[in-house]
């Protein structure tokens, strides 16, 4: 009898003993600078607003080292949200966040619109006064211990600005940086899905943002008269204000469809393609050892 308490004794003690362990292991996790950086627990967020500046500091860049960096506008988009261009690549950084093991930086939700001011609700940033900032952006998560910085824009009139600070910051700063604009990168699922080219607050634009904010999508409103082609080949000719606030990509497609199916699959297959295009390229810089 007192052998087998003692027996039962031994093992209660070594199940404690096994718990603390873990729990200890699982408390000095997040902070380690160690190879494993795989097995570290997740962060208590990923988003860098809701972060408190201790656990950012151990996270970044023991850790974590990758950031994506939303930046978006605010201007007429036919009948869905004039902050398209911020929800659309916020929403993509929270659902690919944890695949691209990456913390998420707060969106820019002002970009360059001057063609569109003349629209209600739309906001638009002297050029020289954008491009400063957003290179500030971008070179204070640089200084902040990211060393891949991925910026995800949502609207063709930043691109060239961001191309442009992308490119400084990186040279100066001895980190890699990739901008991504994903209306461009899907242009073949787009094709896939739709069975035809897309448009701005088109078809591709429209289905994205219905898939996480239904409520908000407003067909109602809206009219096939309401969209006109973009101007092809590029630089016939130049409007301002633009006449259309839905810009097809090429005429007679890219009108929205509305449809919630077609919406799910396609925010899913665009921000898996964004994701692949993230890993893919960290692993070549890391592959060619440039800036490690
Ligand atoms: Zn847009």
């Amino acid at each position: 009898m007192r052998t087998t308490l003692t027996i039962l004794r031994t093992v209660v003690l070594a199940a404690a003993l096994t718990a603390a362990s873990a729990a200890a292991l699982a408390q000095s996790a997040p902070g380690r600078k160690t190879a494993d950086r795989g097995q570290a627990a997740p962060p208590t967020t990923r988003e860098m607003a809701l972060l408190c500046w201790q656990e950012f500091g151990e996270l970044v860049p023991a850790r974590i080292d990758t950031v994506l960096a939303p930046f978006g506008s605010l201007e007429p988009h036919g009948v869905i949200p004039s902050g398209t261009d911020s929800l659309a690549p916020e929403a993509m950084a929270r659902d690919i966040a944890g695949r691209v093991d990456a913390l998420i930086a707060p969106t820019l939700n002002y970009g360059l619109t001057e063609a569109m001011k003349a629209y209600p609700g739309a906001v638009s940033i002297p050029a020289e006064t954008y491009a400063a900032f957003a290179e500030s952006v971008l070179d204070n998560l640089a200084a902040n211990g990211f060393r891949n910085i991925i910026v995800l824009n949502g609207h063709g009139g930043n691109t060239t600005a961001l191309n442009a600070a992308a490119t400084r910051v990186a040279n100066a700063r001895r980190v890699r940086a990739l901008v991504v604009n994903w209306w461009t990168l899907a242009d073949d699922i787009t094709k896939e899905v739709f069975g035809q080219n897309g448009g701005h607050a088109g078809n591709n634009e429209t289905a994205y943002v219905q898939a996480f904010l239904p409520e908000h999508i407003h067909p109602e409103r809206y009219s096939p008269g309401m969209a006109s082609p973009t101007p092809a080949p590029a630089g016939a000719y130049y409007t301002v204000p633009v006449a259309s606030t839905i810009l097809l990509y090429e005429k007679g497609q890219g009108y929205p469809t509305f449809d919630a199916a077609q919406a799910k699959a396609y925010f899913r297959r665009v921000n898996d393609r964004v994701a692949e295009l993230i890993l893919d390229t960290i692993a070549k810089w890391d592959l060619a050892g440039v800036y490690k």
